[in-house]
């Protein structure tokens, strides 16, 4: 049972489609959340407003208005998690969606284990307690890996593994939301303080590899940082 000061964490359901909302409700509940149906932009926009839920799933399209207003809504107030539940398997729209705040996107179909984890990496990268290491003097911890923010190193186990700087950079990016994917254009941008083009993403691939690399992944394995093919990265999970 997950449970959050004893009580369920609510999670809001935003989909137009009944058999997939039936389903994903069924799920949710099965699992120990509370959920929360929503069929329209409008419905949701009032649920939003009257439970403040933990966590919002949110379909794209929508009988009233497209899902990305509420996106943007919710982000001109709230950090809530946002995970984008889309048919659209276009790679465009979906960097458009995460530098618009959302934390993580689900193409349909999707299969129960996948849409879980996502909710659980979600929902842990939500709390205070993920927050800690952002601030200086923080460590960041993710299996065997720990990065020092105070000192600028990076260990694995006892080991410790020399980075640049540029590529401490993006670790210590990246590793500041964990579990999040972090487009190309954003990890340029405060990287290297510019925007991006296919220079600077055949920079940013380069520094990757390297980092990869030092960091023990083979080729083919996941490893410490996720590649999401065509749209970036993410640091876990
Ligand atoms: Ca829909």
């Amino acid at each position: 049972m997950i449970t959050k000061s004893n009580n369920k964490y609510k999670v809001l359901l935003v989909e137009d489609e009944e058999n997939i909302r039936t389903f994903v409700c069924a799920l949710l509940e099965a699992n120990g959340y509370q959920a929360i149906p929503a069929k329209s932009f409008g419905e949701a926009k009032l649920l939003y407003l009257s439970y403040i839920p933990d966590l919002v799933i949110l379909d794209l399209g929508l009988p009233d208005r497209d899902g990305s207003a509420l996106l943007s809504e919710i982000r001109e107030k709230d950090t809530t998690p946002v995970i984008i539940l889309s048919a659209r398997g276009d790679e465009g729209e979906k960097v458009r969606l995460l530098d618009m705040g959302a934390n993580d996107y689900i193409t349909k179909p999707f299969g129960s284990a996948e849409l879980l984890a996502r909710v659980r990496t979600a929902l842990r990268n939500s709390r205070p307690s993920a927050e800690e290491g952002k601030l200086p003097g923080g460590k960041f911890t993710l299996g065997e890996l720990v990065i020092d923010y105070d000192s600028r190193r990076v260990f694995i186990g006892e080991a410790e593994i020399k980075f640049t700087q540029t590529e401490y950079n993006i670790m210590a990016y990246l590793s500041a939301n964990p579990g999040k994917v972090m487009t190309y254009s954003s990890i340029i941008r405060t990287v290297w303080r510019e925007s991006s083009d296919e220079n600077s993403i055949k920079k940013l691939q380069v520094n990757m590899a390297n980092i990869r690399k030092k960091l023990g992944a083979k080729p083919g394995e996941v490893g410490y940082v996720v590649n999401e093919l065509g749209v970036g990265y993410r640091m876990g999970d």
